[in-house]
């Protein structure tokens, strides 16, 4: 019990050292003092990052994204100032110099490919993602890849117009300028597991820069364990008049795009709607935004997406990738997809001055303190199961052994069944299997997580039920 009450302490406690080196006056001082020592080194890393985000980076990439006038899918890719080929070539070059501080780790490449004719495509056009891979540094977990995007393109208010300014400074500059901002902090620190920063294109016309990746990445059966997308993530004054510079949405959806219907039949038995590993993406982010960004709150949205509308971890979702979209709490609709213009003395567009560029740099920093917590931390739990065969008041976990070296062990986690977050967690030791006495899996959701020598901790991965024998 006082392990877990010290657990429970280390978090509050790490986040004053971080902010402050104030003392917490609930915490002894002899607890505060053991605590402070294991701080893991790596989490003070993750400080850091968090830390050299700056939003005046962010901001002169979101004017200069802006001064392309449009980078609508459809434009121009030859000119050198004008359109989505100015854009893409500036982007390209700004990934390479962020590359330099990485000593060769981080490679740069334009991802190029015609798109056929199309809904929102009418004629065959060149499409590409500029993409930037930070390689880790652990071989076993190498190949272990997060993904963190934003687009470039933009639209006024025709998907296929061309021609018309399409400034597109918060749609979707903002989420570009915070991954450029990531990769460019991020370059020069070591992770295990590789991080890939994208800027993609074609989101507009139907999401097809990202389905691309997905696909290519599915095709050559890319690990990829988790997928960020950036989109609108600049706005804090709401059409709806609320201001708020302090929280962010974190759409997450339930049931996995790929659920198959042995899965369905068993989450229709036992539960599980909530607990797809996307959705433990969100709680892991929820979780590490606390920890090393306290001036955000991440509002977990149980929903893929927005009413009627989509983004590029979609693409993603439908390749079993688990995915998650940021973006800001209260839209303004008269500065997205809008030809720039003033109406009876409002101003519509999607233009510069309405972009909060702090909040933009508090939401890149959400990103990268769970992109750093994730790329440090060990895989998930693989194959983890609950013994459903025999009835007992008695909870027993399975899963199988977690091959990288700094592993140290494995936590329980779990929660009633209406609460939204993991609650209670239980070290267990470096072990396979764990029995939770009197603890029925009827009255709890459980899940597996993994932990390191440095005390950084997967996502949590929820159990299935084990099949019963001969089914
Ligand atoms: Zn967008």
């Amino acid at each position: 019990m006082i392990k877990l009450a010290i657990m429970k302490l280390r978090k509050t406690v790490f986040q004053s050292v971080i902010i402050s080196a104030l003392a917490v006056s609930f915490v002894a001082a002899q607890t505060r003092h053991d605590v402070r020592r294991s701080v893991p080194p790596r989490n003070r890393a993750i400080a850091n990052i968090v830390r050299e985000i700056d939003a005046r980076n962010i901001e002169a990439t979101i004017r200069k994204l802006v001064s392309f006038g449009t980078r609508n899918t459809l434009s121009q890719q030859n000119d050198p100032k004008r359109g989505i080929g100015a854009a893409r070539d500036w982007l390209y070059a700004e990934f390479l110099k962020a590359a330099e501080a990485s000593n060769g780790r981080m490679t740069v490449e334009k991802q190029s490919y015609e798109q056929a004719k199309a809904q929102r495509v009418p004629e065959p056009t060149i499409i590409t993602n500029v993409v930037a891979t930070l390689k880790g540094s652990q071989p076993e977990a190498a190949n272990r890849i997060y993904v963190v995007s934003g687009h470039y393109d933009s639209m006024c208010t025709s998907p296929t117009d061309a021609k018309c300014d399409a400034p597109g400074a918060n749609d979707d500059a903002s989420g570009t300028a915070a991954v450029l901002e990531m990769a460019r902090v991020m370059a020069k620190y070591e992770f295990d597991a590789t991080i890939v920063f994208m800027a993609v294109a074609g989101e507009e016309q139907s999401l097809l820069g990202s389905t691309h990746f997905a696909e290519e990445a599915k095709k050559k059966d890319w690990n990829i364990d988790a997928m960020l997308t950036n989109d609108i993530i600049g706005n804090t004054l709401g059409g709806n008049g609320v201001r708020d510079r302090g929280t962010v949405r974190v759409f997450s959806e339930g049931v996995p795009s790929t659920e198959t219907a042995a899965e369905a039949t068993a989450r229709r038995s036992v539960g599980g709607e909530n607990d797809s590993a996307s959705r433990q993406l969100a709680r892991f982010i929820k979780e590490t935004c606390e920890s090393f960004v306290p001036q955000m709150k991440v509002m977990m949205v149980y929903r893929r997406d927005r009413y009627g509308r989509g983004g590029d971890h979609i693409p993603f979702l439908e390749r079993g990738y688990p995915a998650v979209r940021f973006t800001e709490v209260n839209e303004e609709f008269r500065h997205q997809h809008q030809n720039v213009r003033v109406e009876n003395g409002v101003q519509f567009g999607d233009l510069p001055e309405f972009v909060d560029f702090a909040y933009v740099a508090n939401v890149a920093r959400v990103n990268a303190a769970s992109l750093a917590a994730l790329a440090w931390a060990p895989s998930r739990p693989k194959g983890v199961t609950i013994l459903s065969q025999r009835l007992s008041n008695d909870t027993e976990l399975r899963w199988e052994a977690n091959k990288e070296p700094e592993l140290a062990g494995y936590e329980i986690v779990w929660r009633e069944t209406t609460v939204a977050v993991w609650t209670d967690s239980k070290p267990v030791g470096n072990v396979t299997s764990f029995t939770m006495k009197g603890m029925s899996k009827d009255n709890y959701f459980f899940g597996v997580r993994a932990i390191d020598k440095d005390g950084n901790k997967s996502p949590v991965s929820y159990p299935r039920p084990q099949a019963r024998a001969g089914s």
